[in-house]
């Protein structure tokens, strides 16, 4: 079945709730990134995002989610060559590395979905650079979130900035509408052309995630079934907001 027959448009009042959702997503993103230094094991993250999001009365949502076997933790921790769906573990965080950590929430009916990436200390520069490039190409993307504005529009602007820096976008996994559920319609890749796609109309919400290669674009997923990592090894980063379409600007709705 297509994501783009699952399009959910929301209300003002549904909207009220999926930023509230956020807000606490937010809150665990932060305290995660409070967190990150060498020597802290990734479980560790993992135990505090969850606390932050329980005490708010909300619920982990990947946690469970359906794949070859159930997603074992609260945050998927993908580490530099591990591009999305890394587990936490005990491993411990060295300086240099590059970590990337996603977390969604349900809370009053609706998901939170949020992604950032960080370096540990002291980081390479091509490490900084595509931490930089990354993130910023999620404000590229959202910048395109507008009435009338195709999502080939925002596919297109993530892939011509990314690329225009040397770096690749992953073509095997893709933004998505979030709602009630994870994912719903559209789908939102990170490569496409200017005017194709979903018409944006108000009150679509979508999950824009960058997923940025620096040395190629394809990927593949490691013997446990979940990690995703670039086939070549090199670093990787993700950068991921919940965003909704309004008649104005776009609405960032998983901000603390
Ligand atoms: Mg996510
Ligand atoms: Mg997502």
């Amino acid at each position: 079945m297509s994501w783009d027959r699952n399009i959910v448009i929301k209300s003002q009042a549904e909207l009220a709730l999926m930023r509230e959702a956020g807000r606490v997503n937010a809150l665990a993103l932060a305290t995660v990134r409070e967190m990150i230094g060498p020597g802290v094991a990734t479980a560790d993250l993992d135990a505090a995002a969850e606390e932050v999001i329980r005490k708010h009365g909300g619920i982990p949502v990947f946690k469970g989610y359906p794949g070859a076997y159930p997603f074992p933790a609260t945050l998927c921790i993908s580490v530099n060559e591990e591009l999305v769906h890394g587990f936490p573990s005990k491993r411990r965080l060295k300086v240099g590395d590059v970590v990337s950590v996603d977390c969604g929430t349900l809370l009053g009916g609706f998901v939170g979905d949020a992604a950032f990436t960080v370096g540990v200390g002291e980081v390479s520069a091509q490490a900084r650079r595509l931490i930089e490039v990354t993130e910023h190409a999620l404000q590229v993307g959202i910048a395109q979130m507008r009435v009338g504005n195709r999502t080939g529009d925002v596919s297109a602007a993530i892939q011509q900035y990314v690329e225009s820096n040397g770096f690749h976008v992953t073509h095997e996994y893709t933004g998505h509408g979030v709602g009630q559920q994870m994912h719903e319609g559209p789908q939102v890749p990170n490569y496409g052309a200017p005017g194709r796609g979903v018409v944006l109309r108000p009150g679509m919400t979508i999950a824009l995630e960058p997923m940025v290669l620096v040395g190629t674009p394809r990927t593949r997923v490691m013997p446990d079934q979940w990690t995703v990592v670039s086939v070549d090894g090199s670093l990787t980063a993700h950068s991921e907001h919940t965003v909704a379409v309004t008649e104005a600007d776009p609405w960032i709705l998983t901000l603390p």
